[in-house]
């Protein structure tokens, strides 16, 4: 597979994945993709044959496909983005970040669903603090700890953003469902979610994207996660030195 792109009118070559990796990865994307696909098929078949003609369960099982096709498209744009974030990588461009406007362009996107859960957030940063980062990674991590803090938040809970201690340093916590000690570790492998039942639309690609990134920047997270409680996701990223 040729794994080279264009940047900036030139063509880079992006070190190609072992083929056995790769063969693993379309693997696990074929597994994933198959699920709502088979949804939507046995949907669309009850549809046609006798469902479709009440009206109260016609309703009811296009409401259910349109939840599928919305899982389907979370799912390719986590991919993509999953992609984007390597290609990235080659390159990867840093530059200090004000955590501030980083942080209020990223709640600008999640506005409509912390609104929708009347989620309060709150956020504590030091003025002038900032992040030495890729601009678009940055923005990038911020949002899917953000969308995640909102997706595993339930109503009226509580969302907070703070500069830590040391240079490089913030943190993104909430009071929602939290999680059990065992299942910390395995958060950030790609589509793992912990209750899938219970995913809440997620695709488990969300994490496995940020971690890419913190090990693209020699960063460090950790996690500290209560169940019933919510959860803290800390990351220190280090300075121009790295
Ligand atoms: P997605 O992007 O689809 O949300 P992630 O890779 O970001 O998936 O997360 C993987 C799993 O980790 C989630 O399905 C959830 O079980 C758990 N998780 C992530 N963030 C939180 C959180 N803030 N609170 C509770 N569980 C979480």
């Amino acid at each position: 597979m040729d794994l080279s792109y264009k940047s900036k009118g030139r063509k880079v070559s992006v070190a190609a994945c072992h083929p056995a990796t790769e063969r693993a990865v379309i693997a696990e994307v074929s597994h994933e993709l198959r699920l709502p696909i088979a949804n939507l098929k046995l949907l669309i078949e009850t549809l046609l044959e006798s469902a479709g003609r009440d009206e109260e369960m016609r309703q009811h099982f296009l409401l259910k496909a349109q939840a599928e096709i919305e899982r389907l498209q979370r799912l390719v744009v986590s991919l993509l983005q999953e992609q984007h974030a390597e290609h990235l990588g080659v390159e990867l461009e840093r530059q200090w970040n004000c955590l501030e406007s980083k942080v209020k362009v990223a709640l600008e996107i999640i506005k409509p669903a912390v609104e929708q859960k009347s989620l309060q957030v709150e956020f504590q940063i030091e003025p002038g603090w900032q992040i030495y980062a890729n601009s678009q990674q940055l923005d990038q991590v911020l949002l899917n700890l953000l969308e995640n803090a909102v997706k595993f938040t339930d109503h009226a809970g509580l969302i907070r953003i703070n500069s830590g201690a040391g240079t490089g340093c913030f943190s993104v916590s909430d009071n929602g469902i939290g999680m059990a000690e065992p299942e910390i570790p395995k958060i950030f492998n790609r589509f793992y979610r912990i209750d899938r039942a219970q995913s809440r639309g997620s695709t488990g690609l969300g994490l496995s994207i940020v971690k890419h990134i913190i090990d693209l920047h020699g960063a460090k997270i950790s996690v500290f996660s209560q169940e019933g409680k919510g959860s803290e996701f800390h990351l220190e990223f280090p300075g121009p030195s790295f």
